[in-house]
């Protein structure tokens, strides 16, 4: 037994270690990926529930690292965000945006792109001023800006002030992954926002588990009564989106419509679109 016992904790440890080490070089190698465009961006389109049509698309970041192999969103970005390295990482994803709005608007003058905001991007100046300049130049009309309810509890009077600026000057706001925070409509109520993106949490079993239906029916009521668009994430087959659909949520995002995909593929997707 001693033995046994001797080797799950040198299992363990090696475990732990490994994590440690995996995160520590992650945090080494981000400064090298930001100064040398070792990011990519992929969009996952937003489709009309009524009919299915791409009416936006959410702006994905990926990563892929020599030595590191394909490190994931949700590993490097909470380590972007406590290292501060997050700030250069949103300033390149906006302009990335940017360019991809003006490519996009040569097909069709109606797109809007949903960029992802950290908590710490709320509270210094960088994403401020780099959206006051987009501002000038008319691009708040085709950005989203998608913030988590948790983002916001960081620094509250802060960030709320920041995102009433930017809703003052035209950008929407989504409160992404609805559901998993602590607050409620009651209490978000108050915040300048125009859309409610359901967490996949509640979508992924809808099917098999009314106590979801329930749930995401009474969600979409009430958005509704406060005139919030509502968006449900993750969705994976045809079935939900019947229900989702009777059920008058707005707009679907999920693998059943499309996986993240590259500019070139979202580019021929609209087109393709366009042509029915
Ligand atoms: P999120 O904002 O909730 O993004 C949705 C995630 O769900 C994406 O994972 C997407 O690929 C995945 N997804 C979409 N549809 C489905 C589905 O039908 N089934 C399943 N199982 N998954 C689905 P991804 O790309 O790995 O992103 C993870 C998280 O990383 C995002 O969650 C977001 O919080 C963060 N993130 C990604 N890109 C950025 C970025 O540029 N900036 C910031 N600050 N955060 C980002
Ligand atoms: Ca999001
Ligand atoms: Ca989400
Ligand atoms: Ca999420």
């Amino acid at each position: 037994h001693a033995k046994e016992q001797n080797q799950f904790v040198a299992f363990y440890r090696e475990g732990f270690d490994e994590a440690h080490l995996r995160r520590l070089a992650i945090v080494e190698q981000l400064p090298k990926a930001i100064a040398n465009g070792g990011f990519k961006l992929v969009a996952q389109p937003k489709v009309l529930a009524s009919t299915g049509r791409t009416v936006a698309a959410e702006i994905l970041i990926r990563w892929h690292d020599e030595t590191l192999g394909w490190v994931g969103p949700d590993e490097f970005i909470p380590l972007a965000e406590q290292s501060g390295m997050i700030t250069e990482i949103t300033h390149w994803v906006v302009k990335q945006a940017e360019h991809w709005v003006n490519q996009l608007l040569q097909l069709q003058d109606e797109i809007k792109l949903s960029i992802n905001i950290s908590a710490v991007d709320l509270i210094n100046d960088k994403l401020a001023n780099d959206l006051i300049a987009l501002s000038q130049r008319n691009m708040q009309r085709y950005l989203i800006l998608e913030v988590t309810e948790s983002a916001l509890m960081h620094e509250p009077e802060k960030s709320i002030a920041c995102l009433q600026m930017l809703s003052e000057l035209g950008y929407e706001i989504s409160i992404d992954d609805y559901g998993t925070g602590y607050s409620s409509l009651s209490q978000i109520r108050r915040l300048p926002i125009n859309e409610l993106k359901i967490d996949r949490a509640f979508i992924q079993y809808l099917m098999s588990q009314p106590e979801d239906q329930s749930i995401v029916r009474s969600t979409i009521q009430l958005a509704h009564e406060l005139n919030l668009r509502v968006v449900a994430e993750g969705v994976e087959d045809e079935a939900s989106w019947r229900w989702l659909a009777e059920h008058q949520c707005d707009v679907l995002q999920g693998y059943y419509f499309s996986k993240p995909i590259s500019f070139d593929d979202l580019h021929l997707r609209l087109l393709k679109e366009k042509e029915h």
